[in-house]
């Protein structure tokens, strides 16, 4: 090790607590620290964020961190506070402060002691912020959730299109992009959109090995299916993804009917409900939470152990990352998918309202899920393909772990086979 090398090290330990970093980590916070453009791809859990608060704390002046949600801001501004005795060191700055806390912010910015400040993209574009960031040192910017810059991600976010324009005001300053749903063509999209096509690129790989792959047919007797699969599965915990809110009430219906203990969650329940339905599944007093896709963000459940899809996800992003929530310990996770084509003829009917381009992404997503769901090869394979990444079917890690390998004669034969 060199002297950098062990001088990170000793940040790490004394900042986080950890004695070695996780993945690609290092070659980041290395890259950052060259004050760099760098863009990192890396699964959920791959632990992102360390990738930028580390060098943030270790650096002069203030880096900005934007990303989508209050909550997580939140989130990670108290955890960054509990690493240090000044509160002053991370700060949130939207439009809920009050005159007295912003003057506080820009106070703590001003002399130094802010080493993060976080930022919804919104509150970026007003004048007002942008103007008092001009006249501070700004060590980077990193933006969390960078997909969010693409149409042909999961989560288009506009306001994360003026990024670009903005920090162009702010002067010379290094841009961190991040993300963890990178397909090649969001990938390209991030760069071009925040013009930094000379950035370090670092990619993990997105392969799940403890993750089992399953897709089966639809039928008629899909809920007496499910039920026979959860009761192979007693006592443990999963979550079954359907489309509709209608489909989930029901669904959770028919499992409590049949002794299985489970709640819905969609975002058509009250918050209070919602809270309760998650806290429930969270500390097992549930096994299983029937939801629609409003379930998940930010639900760390090490132990989830079966992902159900009732209907076929609209696009391989939103499938790997809803799968993405099993198996989290490293333990077995099983990814279920029912397919028909008469669901993808009802997805292709809800987007037709929509703007002819937003169509043509959606199609084309679609598409990918439908290859996906008929392929008879390696579904790992599949997947890790549709994400840029070679796997050898043969001898990679988890190669074994899905049913077209394991039974390389049963095709799916879906269209045939569909029942309304
Ligand atoms: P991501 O944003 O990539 O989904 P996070 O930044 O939320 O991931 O990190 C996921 C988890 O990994 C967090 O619990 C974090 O504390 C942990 N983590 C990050 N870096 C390390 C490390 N070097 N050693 C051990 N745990 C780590
Ligand atoms: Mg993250």
């Amino acid at each position: 090790m060199n002297s950098n090398e062990i001088e990170i090290h000793k940040e790490l330990k004394k900042y986080f607590g950890f004695s070695q970093f996780k993945g690609l980590q290092e070659q980041v916070i290395t890259s950052i620290l060259g004050k760099t453009n760098t863009f990192v791809i890396m699964p959920t859990g791959g632990g992102k964020s360390l990738c930028y608060q580390l060098p943030a704390l270790i650096q002069e002046g203030t880096a900005i961190v934007v990303s989508p949600l209050i909550a997580l801001m939140k989130n990670q501004v108290d955890a960054i506070r509990s690493l240090s005795s000044e509160n002053g060191i991370a700060h949130v700055l939207n439009s809920s402060l009050t005159k007295t806390e912003i003057a506080q912010v820009k106070k703590d910015i001003t002399s130094g002691l802010t080493k993060l400040l976080y930022v919804a993209p919104e509150s970026l574009t007003k004048e007002e912020y942008v103007a008092f960031l001009q006249s501070v040192p700004i060590s980077f910017v990193a933006i969390d959730e960078a997909h969010c810059i693409s149409e042909w991600g999961h989560d288009f976010r506009p306001e994360y299109r003026n990024l670009r324009h903005i920090i162009k005001q702010l002067g010379k300053v290094p841009i961190i992009g991040l993300t963890a749903t990178a397909t090649p063509k969001v990938q390209e999209d991030i760069l071009k959109n925040l013009d930094m096509s000379d950035a370090n690129t670092f990619k993990a790989s997105f392969n799940r090995p403890n993750l089992y792959y399953e897709v089966r047919t639809k039928t008629k007797n899909i809920e007496s299916d499910i039920i026979r699969f959860i009761k192979q599965h007693k006592g443990k915990s999963g979550i079954i993804y359907c489309l509709s809110r209608k489909k989930v009430e029901s669904i959770a219906e028919v499992l409590q009917v049949n002794g299985i203990s489970a709640v819905p969650y969609h975002a058509g329940l009250d918050a209070k409900t919602r809270a309760k339905h998650q806290d429930m599944f969270l500390m097992e007093d549930v096994d299983v939470v029937v939801a629609t896709i409003a379930f998940g963000m930010g639900i760390d459940k090490p132990d989830v152990r079966f992902v159900i899809h009732h209907d076929i996800p609209k696009s391989l992003e939103s499938y790997y990352q809803e799968t993405g929530r099993a198996g989290r310990d490293g333990g077995e996770g099983h990814c279920l998918a029912y397919y028909s084509y008469k669901d993808v003829e009802k997805l292709e009917k809800f987007m037709s309202g929509k703007p002819v381009a937003e169509q043509e992404i959606g199609f084309a997503l679609l598409q990918e899920v439908v290859a996906y769901a008929e392929t008879s090869m390696s579904r790992r394979k599949f997947l890790l393909h549709y994400f840029g990444e070679e796997f050898d079917s043969e001898t990679g890690e988890g190669a074994d772990m899905d049913d077209n390998v394991r039974n390389p004669k049963n095709k799916i034969e879906a269209k045939e086979q569909v029942v309304k």
